[in-house]
């Protein structure tokens, strides 16, 4: 029972608000119920609000009576939340509010996503709005729509929306850190034409396949060091192309899935002189071996297979093979540069993330990630010059930005001074190499913004084992509203 989970927890408004939203059903691009009950719940405050044309809810409160010169304080949220469940669980996402309870210091759904991420953000900021015996400066409470699924609300938010130049965002999930930066990021999509000719003589067509990679997100786990699966097979066939009498012919490549995915599996079908099967097998063995203990730490169950195929359409000329294989080659995966500022931050990265064989030719998706605007473009533009070479169309999404960290930002100077008078010790200051809000915004509404980002501490968000640390929650709230009073 919800009640019975939250009873006596503290602080009482957050909790009660988070009930609250929790009984209304709230997945990304499904915040239409949500919003209403924001916008009414404001009102019932007295408080204005407004609403773009997407949806996103601005709710304003007007500061406290000798404060009205303190400059405007935007709080910002996201008011969707990830649907996932456990197979056994019946739950349906659209029409059933969250059920938790109380695990020691933890509040947990009952098979289902929490929804804590972000909905302790909404909740503890509309317990902020509603609190009268604050003192603070004028506040704009942002809610946004669609995060998880696109960053929709923020790509929307038009100028003017919110006017406050100082923004804290209430959706990270680590209590005692403080956000200061994120990566922006595109996609560098590019297609190689092929020719393509009949093979002739007595020839052996082979499937070569990479298997039993990690993978991982091209963003949080880039630093990682893991293997490629489409890089690993580019190796292999070059030494299948290299060690085989008559040269290998290329018939297709495939690999990866998702853009933002390091691709885990990879194939490409081959033709080679009948005679050489024995040796294919023999360089796909070495090459395994090689990668085996390249990767024996990231990757220790990488395997290159080789399996007889079924005879196979005209394969790629001698010129578009090289094309392809050297491109695929060229192509720079993984970090490109650490952060100097911020320790273990990777600044700047790029990921060979998935390849396709058409009528059109092979098309290759990368996607490039960095804290700094220039340096996203710069590699993008780096991948795109292999490609030229290769004579490969290019087409670069338009992406999105990314929030520079600035260790000289006042609002994290009053941040750490804040926390560290509140609870006597250091926070941590961080950033991470993937998508926040924060930057969008920032981009949006013209730049200049000095904004933190914090939160509860939220263990496993977007799955069904989400739950977050009751005593977490207070620290947090208590926080924020120190925050909002010394900015005042
Ligand atoms: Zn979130």
């Amino acid at each position: 029972m919800n009640e019975e989970a939250i009873n006596g927890l503290k602080p009482e408004r957050v909790w009660f608000y988070f009930s609250e939203i929790s009984a209304i059903p709230r997945g990304s691009k499904n915040e239409k119920a949500v919003l209403e009950y924001i916008k009414k719940t404001a009102a019932a405050m007295g408080l204005k609000s407004k609403q773009d044309k997407v949806g996103n809810v601005v709710v304003m409160k007007p500061a406290s009576q000798g404060k009205e010169q303190s400059p405007t304080v935007v709080l910002q949220v996201h008011t969707d939340m990830v649907c996932e469940k456990n197979r056994d669980v019946q739950h349906d996402f659209l029409k059933d509010g969250i059920k938790f309870h109380r695990e020691g210091n933890f509040i947990k759904a009952d098979g289902t996503t929490l929804g804590s991420d972000d909905g302790i953000g909404v909740a503890s900021l509309l317990a902020l709005l509603e609190d009268k015996s604050l003192v603070h400066g004028p506040i704009e409470g942002l809610f946004t729509i669609d995060e998880e699924t696109g960053l929709t609300g923020a790509n929307h938010i038009e100028p003017g929306f919110i006017t406050g130049k100082i923004m804290m965002n209430l959706d990270s999930e680590e209590e005692g850190v403080l956000y200061i930066g994120c990566a922006g990021g595109l996609d560098t999509t590019m297609t190689i034409p092929v020719k393509r000719k009949a093979v002739a003589g007595k020839v052996s067509v082979f499937t070569v396949m990479v298997r039993g990679l990690k993978g991982g997100h091209s963003g949080v786990d880039i630093h990682l060091g893991r293997a490629n699966a489409l890089k690993l097979l580019t190796r292999t066939l070059m030494a299948i192309d290299s060690g085989t009498k008559m040269k290998m012919k290329l018939v297709s490549l495939e690999g990866g899935s998702k853009h933002n995915a390091i691709p885990r599996e990879a194939e490409a079908t081959i033709v080679v002189p009948a005679a050489d099967e024995a040796k294919v097998r023999e360089i796909a063995a070495e090459c395994e071996a090689t990668f085996k203990n390249a990767f024996a730490t990231t990757d220790p169950d990488a395997k290159v297979l080789v399996e007889k195929a079924k005879k196979a359409k005209p394969a790629f000329d001698d010129k578009s093979k090289a094309a392809v294989l050297d491109a695929l080659n060229g192509f720079p995966h993984g970090v490109i540069r650490m952060s100097s500022d911020i320790p273990d931050l990777v600044e700047t990265s790029t990921n060979v993330a998935v390849m396709k064989t058409s009528a059109a030719g092979v098309t290759i998706v990368t996607s490039q990630r960095s804290s700094i605007e220039s340096e996203k473009d710069m590699i993008a533009a780096q991948v795109a010059s292999v490609a030229k070479l290769a004579g490969a169309r290019i087409k670069v999404s338009d992406g999105y930005p990314g929030w520079q960290p600035n260790v000289g930002s006042a609002v994290l100077a009053k941040g750490k001074n804040v926390y560290r008078s509140l609870y006597g010790k250091e926070p941590a200051v961080k950033a991470i190499h993937a998508g926040l809000e924060c930057g969008i915004i920032n981009d949006r509404v013209g730049g200049g913004v000095d904004t933190i980002s914090f939160g509860p501490t939220i263990i496993g968000p977007h799955s069904p084992d989400e739950h977050v640390a009751i005593d977490s929650v207070e620290k947090f709230y208590n926080y924020l509203a120190e925050m909002v009073k010394s900015l005042a």
